[in-house]
């Protein structure tokens, strides 16, 4: 949970600084790109790593009035920011909890039969419970009912749905195969729940074009500033900068190695620099720099130090990661100085590539020990 302002700047072994005004226009152009469509936002995994206290009220102010989250337990962190706004939880019903989200208002997104008969048992003896969602499956496998289910279900639900929902595989591999069979399955499904709103884009699904041209986007991802359109530049403005605290420097000679196991080795006199972030902080450990993935040609961790990236020499540890700061001016090499680990045009799509992951995972482990600055509010 954020706790925003919890850890003083000057105690913090780095400062995390979330830009809610990039925020807000970032939904502005995915709505604006959306055209007839109501744009909401998916604010599970805490807003990805943003925090669902911040983002969820930056994005109400900017006019979004529906909310996707994952959990219960985010939704009512959701309700509490937002207490006007529509709010779904896309990993449907645990059982049991149908009257918690009576209490609050939320609606659950229903994906199986025994979901439907369990919503559908509490609405009759409720009377009055919020309306679900149905997800339906077109490709991912993964939650939803099956299509067949889905249009058997037609006209056969014991309650009226609020939203139709499916969710794209590969929106944002430019001319997959893949979009464009289930763009196809879900106009089926539509065609047999006349006048339910129906809602499929994720991030890259709203950039589409054509647009899908349903009823409701559910971007997450690019509206933290993930690009959501990878062969294309990134239309999104970065929300999330974090600045990392040099708390020593020391210069090694020629051959010496560095950081756990000695994976990294000098070559040549250099000049290191260890900052104040690791694995524990959600930097993944898989960033770090090693001989072997020199020698191969793979991609590590970097930092941005006075402007210049210095890679990552050695595993990242737990507390701790050692930077080459050869190449990077004095000045800003120096105990008390700040290295860029997320900013500066090094974003969070880069940032997760040289982890060997992706920009999503970064933002969604960000860690609990950084200072949280949010400007633009
Ligand atoms: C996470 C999620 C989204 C948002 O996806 P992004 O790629 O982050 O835009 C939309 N719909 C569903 C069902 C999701 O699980």
């Amino acid at each position: 949970m954020t706790d925003a302002g919890a850890i003083p700047e000057e105690e913090a072994g780095a400062l995390l600084t979330i830009d809610l005004g990039a925020l807000r226009d970032n939904w502005r152009t995915i709505r604006d790109r959306s055209g007839a469509a109501e744009c909401g936002a998916v604010v599970k995994a805490d807003a990805y790593g943003t925090g669902i206290e911040a983002a969820v009220p930056a994005l109400a102010k900017a006019g979004c009035r529906t909310f996707f989250v994952a959990h219960l337990s985010e939704a009512r962190r959701a309700r509490a920011c937002a207490p006007d706004a529509v709010i779904y939880v896309l990993n449907g019903l645990a059982p049991g909890t149908a009257p918690a989200y009576r209490a609050q208002g939320l609606r659950p997104v229903l994906g199986s039969r025994e979901e439907i008969a369990e919503w559908a048992a509490f609405a009759a003896q409720a009377g009055d419970a919020p309306p679900p969602a149905l997800h339906v499956d077109t490709g991912m496998n993964r939650l939803g009912l099956s299509l067949d289910e889905g249009l058997a279900m037609a006209g056969a639900l014991p309650f009226a749905p609020a939203l139709l929902m499916s969710h794209f595989t590969s929106a944002e591999e430019e001319g997959a195969p893949a979009t464009a069979a289930q763009i196809a399955a879900f106009a089926r499904l539509r065609a047999a729940f006349p006048g339910v709103p129906a809602s499929l884009a994720n991030s890259s699904g709203s950039l589409l074009e054509p647009a899908p041209g349903l009823d409701l986007a559910r971007p997450g991802y690019a509206l933290y500033g993930g690009c959501p359109t990878p062969d294309r530049p990134n239309p999104m403005r970065p929300v999330v900068r974090l600045d990392a605290t040099i708390i020593q420097t020391r210069d090694v000679p020629d051959g010496a190695v560095v950081g756990y196991n000695g994976r990294w080795t000098a070559r040549g006199p250099r000049r290191l620099a260890t900052i104040c972030v690791g694995y524990a902080d959600g930097y993944p450990r898989s960033a770090s720099g090693t001989d072997d993935k020199r020698a191969a040609g793979i991609e590590a961790g970097v930092a941005l130090v006075g402007g210049v990236r210095c890679p990552f020499a050695g595993t990242v540890s737990m507390d701790l990661i050692i930077l080459d700061v050869t190449d990077a001016p004095a000045e800003s090499a120096r105990r008390g100085a700040r290295a860029v680990l997320i900013g500066d045009g090094l974003d969070i799509d880069e940032v997760g590539r040289r982890a060997g992951t992706v920009g999503y995972e970064i933002l969604t482990s960000l860690g609990r020990r950084y200072a949280r600055r949010l400007v633009g509010a």
